[in-house]
């Protein structure tokens, strides 16, 4: 099974609770105003990759502490089976993992059953980028029980990589590492898996809703530039995160009303074409947060081609 991805990156830092191995998915055509990740929009970008070669990553991330992985884009649910098949390999990675450091310890409940967890019933929660960050956050109450989704039509996410690009698909982190993890060297069955989509759960189809059957949490809708938040993870106020499992929602619980602190992007340097050097930006900015990265960058003797949030 092969997937068509943007980029992937460890430790990922900016986007879910502690180190993360980072997948970002190519291709979007949900087309956000706004968007900073539009070099993830062409379906045609970015590289194939064998699932298997991306499970090895999330294997090595496991041995070096990952407490979850992150999957983005780009749209991933518009790759239903190749996310099916990650997100499948990736939680029987981390249950094998955990199985093998003796899974003792655990704080959190193992995934539960998925039966009936997309059979109806809503979820709960809002973001992506914002403004000011006021300490506390009006809103939904917090919830502790995983979100049931509904099916119905049908559904995709955002992701990172290329020249002077950031790397969204989804939110800021970095800013609240999760518990410690029990296992030698690894996160085992603490490892969740987050996937962010573009997507409401009403818009999604039985394809995609099954490519979800393994996820832990999950965050939804589109990025709307005029409605920003201070909620770590997310970019705009439209947006939730969804506990999917009894793991998702003891590690997101604290997460839900919570205001981002700390670092928002993370950069990250890697060679480019032309032997340039490539800036990637992992997170979600504040409103302004990319312009004003600009401006010292230039301040700095450094100026960006092809920055993927401009038109
Ligand atoms: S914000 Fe996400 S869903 Fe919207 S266009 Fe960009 S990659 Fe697609």
């Amino acid at each position: 099974m092969e997937v068509r991805i943007s980029g992937t990156h460890y430790p990922l830092e900016t986007l879910g609770p502690g180190p993360r191995l980072g997948v970002w998915f190519q291709g979007c055509t949900l087309a956000c105003p706004g968007c900073m990740s539009r070099h993830t929009w062409d379906g045609r970008g970015g590289g194939a990759r064998s699932v298997a070669d991306v499970l090895e990553l999330w294997s090595a991330a496991l041995a070096a502490g990952a407490l979850g992985l992150t999957v983005s884009g780009g749209e991933p649910l518009q790759q239903p089976e190749a996310l099916a098949a990650l997100l499948s390999g990736a939680a029987g990675l981390r249950d094998a993992w955990a199985h093998g450091a003796g899974g003792a310890g655990d704080a959190e409940p193992r995934a539960a059953p998925r039966e009936g967890a997309w059979a109806a019933g809503r979820a709960t929660e809002p973001g992506r980028v914002g403004d000011p960050v006021p300490a506390r956050v009006p809103g939904p109450g917090p919830t502790t029980a995983p979100t049931r989704l509904s099916a119905s039509a049908s559904a995709p996410t955002p992701s990172p990589e290329a020249a002077g690009t950031p790397d969204k698909g989804g939110t800021p982190a970095g800013d609240e590492p999760s518990r410690a993890v029990s296992g030698p060297g690894g996160s085992g069955s603490r490892a969740d898996l987050l996937v962010y989509t573009g997507y409401e759960p009403h818009e999604l189809t039985e394809r995609q809703l099954t490519a979800l059957e393994h996820a832990d949490a999950l965050v939804t809708g589109r990025f709307r530039v005029a409605e920003p938040t201070p909620l770590a993870w997310r970019g705009s106020a439209n947006q939730r995160l969804r506990p999917l499992t009894p793991l998702g929602a003891v590690r997101y619980a604290p997460h839900l009303r919570r205001a981002a602190t700390g670092r928002r992007l993370q950069p990250v340097t890697v060679p480019g074409p032309g032997g340039r050097t490539a800036l990637r930006l992992y997170g979600v900015p504040l409103r302004g947060e990319l312009v004003a990265t600009e401006r010292a960058l230039r301040g700095a003797g450094v100026s960006l081609r092809d920055a993927s949030w401009r038109p």
